[in-house]
This record gives structure tokens, C-alpha cells and sequence, in this order.
């Protein structure tokens, strides 16, 4: 999403951040300005004192009371000023500049098409809804994927898939799997997508189960719920606590958010960029529900010990989720395809109790697709919703949704048919080889940036010291690029496509020319619109909760029917 916003403001002026903070003082009344020196002094012999109490009276020792002091004064000080009269009206403004940037790029004029803000009192001829819909896509064109210049976002996008998945939508556009008794047909379907699935990752033939969801994300929360209470039932804890990478999918963190779950974040290893084992290891404790892996991970695409983590999962009698919603259909045929080098991820590993891969990424299916695996049934049962006494009847459903829609698991269903085996070996052959020439040519060529970790799959990743990633992104953006912009470290990723295979020669062409622009001039400033200047202001005052701001502006925008601005 936070790509969404980025690549929706590339292409505006936005004003440059740092220089509205550091201009602040500006705003201040003049008598606060005269008076700072006092000001600041009594600021800080008030810190002094509170911190003094803390540390006798209250019994903290240095360290704590130092910690204590930020969060709970500095950072609502900080909070305070920035909301305040001081500050509100310049950082208002500012925030409201962007916000109108941000509406310019994504609403962009349509004045041409027809206005559907209210239902027409008539419904229109098929003919003129199907002259709205070619003229929609004229006039708001969507971004170059059939090029192949987008990160990840389209997977397949071949014209014979396409037509295949619309005839099947077609004929099942009406099915609904809550009602398996009406529609008998797509269960039959959807029990084969996840059989077939079971089977790609090596479950157990005589217990391994699994559900189709509506994308990665619900797979991922259904992996949580699970956990959360299978723990609760067996081991009756009430405080559930999942540790995940630092690198793992922000799902996990909803899913945290939703089910009310504490989230414990584990570091890196500096060098492999996998997840640290001896750090997770610290983390687990009696309230542990869930250990996580990705293999691979969103930002840097690097798969994590799996083996070590499910030694832990095992070692602590803890379940453990391995995220291969990303790696998906090219992970699981990695080695089938010839690669040597794959370290186990996935049902062999003992300790593994959950895999999640979209259907809806590299298994070409369309989007809204996605399967959650388990070792067992009694783990799935435990993301199943009972209602035994509703008024409405017997209620129970296997996933977050109630009605589903059948034609989507029937899409799926029929382009898994259609590639077949072979077919899918075949893209991870094209897709692996290329990614690893991108690594390849990142390394040998462009020294002024560096590859992050050792990617094994699809996504290669990379930052640098020398120049200004997210500046690098608005230059490849001007030509057409959309690479992923990431943050701690700031960096960029390319999730290797079937349609950016052979765009690859140009993007490493672009690469060479801009990353060599970028340093050939150290002291330019860095540019005061797009990505950098959003990273930057992210960076700089995150505590204020400007960012925040940005981010509810830029989904209020997505319900916009008329530009405020
Ligand atoms: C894409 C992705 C997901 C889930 O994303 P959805 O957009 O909900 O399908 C989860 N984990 C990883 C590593 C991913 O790349």
C-alpha cells in the first residue's frame, strides 16, 4: 500500500520536509523565541528532577529511568508541540499540500467518462456499459505492467490465461462455496486446488489439510487465529504472543492488531539478513502461540533458517508458519527445476506446522487467491468459526468470510489444470535464472549499490551508502519503472516476473545510467519530491504522527468520488 502512495506521488511536486521542520522556529510566537535559552533550561531542569525521583524515590535504575523519561514525557512533549498551536498551523499545511498532491496522481481528470455517483434511475444498455468500460481504461490508463516495469503486482498477465480464467468465470460466476449442497461442483474444485497444493509442499499424505482463503493476507491470519487458539484450548494461555522477523509480511502485524495478540519482533543477522535464531530464541517465552519464517521474505526476498527455526518449534513444543505466500509456486518447484542450492522450507522440515502460498502470485491464478496449509486437522479446526445456536440456523465457516466467491477457486482451479507440472518448472526455471542475472549484474556492475543478503528466488533486493535509493526510485520512476521502496535500511526490490523477464536487459541498462548520474555528483542535494521526500519526512518525524496522517488521507482518497482539492 505504502508503494500505492509512493507511486502515486512520484510524478507531483511534494514540499521538501526536513525544510518545514527545521523552519519551525519560524512559527514560534516571538516571545517564546526571545525567551528560548530560558525556556529550554527549565525544560531540562524539570527533566532532571523527574528523572532524579524516578531514581530515588521510584527505585529505577539509570538506564530505565532514562527510557521512562522519553517515552512518557519526550515523546507526548514532542507530540504535544507538533499538534500544538506552534507548530499545528505550518505542519498543517504542509500535510495538506501533500494530501492534495497525492489526490492530483491518483484522481486523475476523467472528465470524459460518465459520473456513477449515484445509481441511474435507468439502468443503461449492456452496449453502453461496455463502452464505459473500454473508455474508463482509455482515458485512466493503468501503469506499463504488460511492459513488464512493475515489481511484482502482475504475475502472468499471458492473453491465454486470461481468456481461459474469464470463460471459467463465466460459467461458475454465480457459484457461492457456502453452499457446497448448491453448488457441488466447486467443492469438488477447491478440495482438488488444496490437495494439489498439499501435495506441491510435502504434507503428510494422511493428515496434511488446508482451506483456500482470499489472498495471503487472510492465509496469514487464519495461520495466527489458529495458533492463538489452539493455545488457548491446549494450553490455556490467555496472552498470546507471535515472534516474527523483522522482515515478515506486515499480515502479521494485523493479524496481531485483530485478534488482540502481542507481536515480538526478531533481528536480523547483519550479514545473511536472515532472521537471528539466538535472538528468537530469547524471545520465546510461556505465552509464545507462533513462531515465523518466510521463505522468502516481501522486502529482501531471502528465505530464513527454516531448519534452525523449526529445531526451536520443536525444541519448545511451539507451532511454527513458514510465509511462502511470496515464493509460492517457485519455491516449491525450485527444485524440481534443476536448483541445487535449496536449504528445506517447507512439510519435511518436522517442526513446520503451517505453510501459506498464493495461488493469486506465481501460480498465475487470478487475484483474490490464496491456501493455507496445516500438518493436521486439529490445527485447522482451530481457524474454523461455530455457531451452533443462531436463530439463522447451523453456522459454521471454514475461513473470515461467509459467502465466497466460487468462480474466483474455479479460476484458480482451471489455470493450475492448464499449466500443469511442466508448465510451472518451466516459469521457475525463467523466472529464478533471471533474477539471479539481475543479482549477478547488480554485483559486478553497479558498486555503488549493494545487493541485500543472498536472495535465493525471485526478488532481489538492494541498498547503498553512496547515493539515495529513494531518489533512485523517482529517476526510474520518470522512465516507467516501479520498483518496491523499502525502509531500515532505506532500499529497493525487484520481485522478478513472467512480464518483466524480458524488460530486464533495459532495467539494468536505466540502472547503470542513473545509479552512475546519482554518484557522479555527491553533493547534490537530495530532490524535494516523490519517494525520497516522503522516506524522508518518515524518518525524521515519525513521532509526530504526520506519517499517520498521510497514509488515513491516502485511503480516505481511494473513496473519493470528487477532489476536495
Ligand atoms: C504478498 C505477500 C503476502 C500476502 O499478501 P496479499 O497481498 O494479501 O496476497 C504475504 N507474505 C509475503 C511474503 C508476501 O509477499
Amino acid at each position: 500500500m505504502a508503494r500505492a502512495i509512493l507511486n502515486g506521488t512520484e510524478s507531483s511536486k511534494l514540499p521538501h520536509w526536513e525544510s518545514w521542520v527545521s523552519s519551525a522556529h519560524e512559527v514560534l510566537p516571538k516571545q517564546l523565541q526571545e525567551n528560548l535559552p530560558l525556556f529550554v533550561l527549565a525544560t531540562l531542569l524539570i527533566y532532571k528532577v523527574i528523572s532524579y525521583i524516578w531514581y530515588y524515590v521510584g527505585g529505577f535504575g539509570v538506564k530505565e529511568s532514562t527510557r521512562m523519561l522519553r517515552n512518557r514525557i519526550g515523546r507526548p512533549i514532542f507530540k504535544f508541540l507538533t499538534s500544538s498551536f506552534i507548530l499545528k498551523s505550518s505542519v498543517d499545511r504542509e500535510v495538506e499540500k501533500s494530501l492534495s498532491a497525492m489526490e492530483c496522481s491518483l484522481m486523475k481528470d476523467d472528465a470524459q467518462l460518465g459520473k456513477f455517483d449515484k445509481l441511474p434511475s435507468d439502468g443503461l444498455e449492456d452496449q453502453a456499459v461496455l463502452e464505459e468500460l473500454d473508455l474508463s481504461q482509455k482515458v485512466l490508463a493503468h501503469s506499463d505492467w504488460e511492459g513488464g516495469k512493475v515489481s511484482g503486482a502482475v504475475y502472468h498477465g499471458g492473453q491465454e490465461l486470461i481468456h481461459l480464467q474469464s470463460q471459467a468465470f463465466e460459467k461458475y460466476c454465480v457459484a457461492n462455496q457456502l453452499h457446497p449442497d448448491v453448488f457441488p461442483a466447486v467443492r469438488k474444485m477447491e478440495s482438488e486446488v488444496v490437495s494439489m497444493i498439499l501435495k506441491m509442499f510435502n504434507a503428510p499424505e494422511d493428515t496434511g489439510c488446508g482451506t483456500t482463503t482470499s489472498g495471503g493476507t487472510e492465509s496469514l491470519l487464519l495461520a495466527c487465529l489458529s495458533a492463538k487458539m489452539y493455545a488457548l484450548r491446549h494450553k490455556s494461555i490467555s496472552k498470546p504472543e507471535i515472534i516474527v522477523p523483522l522482515t515478515a509480511h506486515a499480515a502479521f502485524d494485523k493479524a496481531a492488531y485483530y485478534f488482540g495478540m502481542k507481536l515480538r519482533h526478531a533481528p536480523l543477522d547483519p550479514k545473511s539478513f536472515k532472521v537471528d535464531l539466538k535472538r528468537v530464541r530469547r524471545l520465546i517465552n510461556s505465552n509464545t502461540v507462533l513462531i515465523v519464517g518466510s521463505a522468502p521474505n516481501f522486502p529482501h526476498g531471502i528465505v530464513d533458517d527454516i531448519e534452525g527455526l523449526g529445531e526451536l518449534a520443536e525444541r519448545y513444543q511451539i507451532p511454527l508458519h513458514v510465509d511462502c505466500c511470496l515464493g509460492s509456486f517457485v519455491i516449491a518447484f525450485m527444485e524440481k527445476a534443476g536448483f541445487e542450492d535449496i536449504p528445506a522450507f517447507d512439510f519435511r522440515v518436522p517442526g513446520v506446522t503451517s505453510i501459506s502460498c498464493d495461488t493469486h502470485k506465481y501460480g498465475f491464478a487470478p487475484k483474490g487467491s490464496s491456501v493455507i496449509m496445516y500438518r493436521n486437522r486439529e490445527l485447522r479446526m482451530n481457524q474454523y468459526y461455530l455457531l451452533s445456536d443462531w436463530v439463522g440456523g447451523l453456522y459454521g465457516s471454514p475461513t473470515l468470510a461467509g459467502s465466497r466467491p466460487g468462480a474466483l477457486v474455479v479460476g484458480c482451479w482451471a489455470t493450475m489444470l492448464r499449466m500443469g507440472e511442466k508448465g510451472y518448472i518451466n516459469s521457475c526455471k525463467e523466472i529464478i535464472s533471471a533474477a539471479r542475472e539481475l543479482k549477478r549484474f547488480i554485483r559486478q556492475k553497479l558498486p555503488q549499490v549493494c545487493v541485500i543478503g543472498d536472495p535465493l528466488c525471485s526478488v532481489v533486493s538492494f541498498t547503498s551508502d553512496q547515493i539515495d535509493v529513494h531518489e533512485l526510485s523517482d529517476k526510474l520512476a520518470k522512465q516507467g519503472w516501479h520498483l518496491s521502496a523499502l525502509q531500515n535500511p532505506p532500499a529497493l526490490h525487484l520481485a522478478v516476473t513472467r512480464l518483466t523477464i524480458p524488460a530486464l536487459p533495459e532495467l539494468m541498462r536505466t540502472l547503470q545510467e542513473v545509479v552512475n548520474e546519482l554518484s557522479s555528483d555527491p553533493n547534490k542535494k537530495p530532490s524535494s519530491d516523490g519517494t525520497s521526500a516522503l522516506y524522508g519526512v518518515a524518518g525524521s518525524v515519525k513521532t509526530s504522527g504526520v506519517v499517520d496522517r498521510l497514509l488515513v488521507g491516502f485511503l480516505d482518497t481511494l473513496y473519493k468520488t470528487k477532489r476536495d482539492y
